[in-house]
């Protein structure tokens, strides 16, 4: 085999061609767009962020944050664009999407080892080391393929994407600037609900009408991104406990808490657009258009974008791959990114970036390698390969994943956030340490996880 073949110009995409192509080998990264679209990416761009622009908390204690972390000590393509194109948000990590994607496409095809295909691939390849990073709305006639490889009969199930707001149209009379908690300063708008505007917009969410979807009957939604009406169905305050919970935040017209309130997220630099944090829903446009506007400050809204559904692919990867990212059963082939059982942008990277170092290795006959126990990448790397299967979901980096300190250690650390601080601490020292040893190493060749 001469070459490594990446399947899919996503996150997981970009950053395992990336790592591969950095260490020495040959890429031919395979992406079918503008050929052929998804239903939700709309550029040619490689790395389209398609939703929310964050990459959620940088804030030093959180588990994203260790993720991203290691990351950028791992010298990741994508956290290094991310940090050029940061847009305001708080203690968040959020990028303008279009400069994100402009810049990822433009060093992707400089690097002098990475051939960019425009090319639809429905089959893995015999000779050559190939990356599946084909993400959650991967092509019917490559899901078929990846059925046959790894024996599964399921591969999709459900969610939803959020509105995208026109600045201009947001009335600022209403809607109040501040983080929760005066966390990240002004870099939020919020809408303030009173109990009766709350009970109103309620009604009319849970009574609209929704886009039918296909073999409805076997819909399977992912629990951390419930659409709204979904959400509202469950219960009259499921809301004001969720997306709109209003604590950590004080109105400045009333001088107290709302009822509830929805916050909006900068979208880009020119701060012309806002997101609609955590209001992924699928209900008709013209009902979207109706029911948001019921919300204080965007009476006269205009909308980018509207919530809209998704078919989200990805295989039950313990009983496929190993935590090097291989499949245990096809070694020159590896799963990396949503479709390979992990869910967001930053954990889509780990796995890429995992990926893109391994199969460079397995071309170079030296062995392979994998995360340790306590880092944010190796905590996900054994959930996809270790965790439990019946009704396997893809996960977040959180720190249930993340190995527990030692007893002598949880006694020492009483807080739960001195507890996650040390646990990153630990994590980033382990990580540190195997960079430099997998930097250096020269051991020869093992091909299985
Ligand atoms: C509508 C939607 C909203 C989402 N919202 C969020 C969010 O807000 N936050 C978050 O963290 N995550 C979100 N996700 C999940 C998000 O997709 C992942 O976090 C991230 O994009 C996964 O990266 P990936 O590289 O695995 O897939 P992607 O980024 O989707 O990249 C996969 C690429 O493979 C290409 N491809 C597919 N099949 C083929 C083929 N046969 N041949 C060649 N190329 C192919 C596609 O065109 C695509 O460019 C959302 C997903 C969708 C679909």
């Amino acid at each position: 085999m001469t070459e490594v073949v990446v399947i899919g110009g996503g996150f997981a995409g970009v950053e395992a061609a990336w790592q591969a192509a950095q260490a020495g080998a040959r890429v031919c990264l395979y992406e079918m767009r503008p050929v052929k679209q998804t239903p939700a990416h709309r550029t040619d761009k490689l790395a389209e962020i398609v939703c929310s622009n964050s990459l959620k908390s940088d804030e030093p204690g959180t588990a994203p944050y260790l993720l991203k972390e290691e990351l950028r000590r791992a010298r990741s393509l994508v956290l290094e664009v991310a940090k050029e194109t940061r847009v305001p948000a708080g203690a968040a990590l959020a990028v303008d999407r279009q400069r994100f994607a402009e810049l990822i496409t433009a060093r992707i095809e400089a690097q002098p080892n990475i051939t960019v295909v425009r090319e639809e691939l429905t089959r893995v390849p015999a000779d050559a080391i190939t990356i599946i990073a084909a993400g959650p709305l991967c092509s019917d006639a490559l899901a078929e393929e990846i059925m046959r490889l790894t024996g599964d009969d399921q591969l999709y199930f459900y969610d939803a994407i959020a509105p995208i707001v026109v600045a201009d149209s947001i009335d600022t009379s209403i809607a109040f600037r501040a983080a929760r908690y005066d966390k990240g300063g002004d870099d939020y708008l919020n809408c303030p609900f009173d109990e009766e505007q709350y009970r109103r917009f309620y009604e009319a969410l849970t009574a609209a009408q929704s886009v039918p979807l296909q073999r409805f009957e076997e819909t399977r939604w992912f629990e951390a991104c419930l659409p709204i009406e979904e959400l509202a169905r469950r219960g009259y305050d499921t809301l004001r406990f969720g997306p709109m919970k209003p604590v950590g935040l004080v109105d400045p017209r009333t001088g107290r808490e709302p009822f509830a309130a929805v916050q909006l997220r900068q979208e880009n630099l020119l701060a012309d657009a806002y997101n609609m944090v955590g209001f992924q829903n699928h209900l008709r446009y013209g009902e979207q258009a109706r029911v948001l506007r019921l919300i204080p400050g965007l009476e006269r809204a205009e909308f980018l974008q509207y919530g809209q559904i998704h078919r989200n692919t990805y295989i039950r990867a313990p009983r496929v791959l190993a935590p090097t990212m291989q499949m245990r059963a096809r070694p020159a082939v590896f799963f990396a990114g949503q479709i390979s059982g992990v869910e967001g942008y930053v954990e889509s990277v780990a796995t890429g970036w995992l990926a893109g170092v391994n199969a460079a290795r397995l071309l170079a006959g030296r062995e392979l390698v994998t995360a340790p126990s306590r880092t944010a990448t190796g905590a996900l790397a054994r959930y996809v390969s270790q965790a439990e299967t019946d009704n396997y979901q893809p996960v977040n980096i959180t720190f249930a994943l993340l190995e527990p300190l030692a007893e002598q250690e949880r006694k020492r650390f009483r807080r739960k956030r001195e507890r996650h601080e040390r646990q990153v601490a630990l994590a980033l020292q382990e990580w540190d340490d195997w960079l430099h040893t997998i930097q250096h190493d020269t051991a020869p060749l093992v091909a299985n996880g």
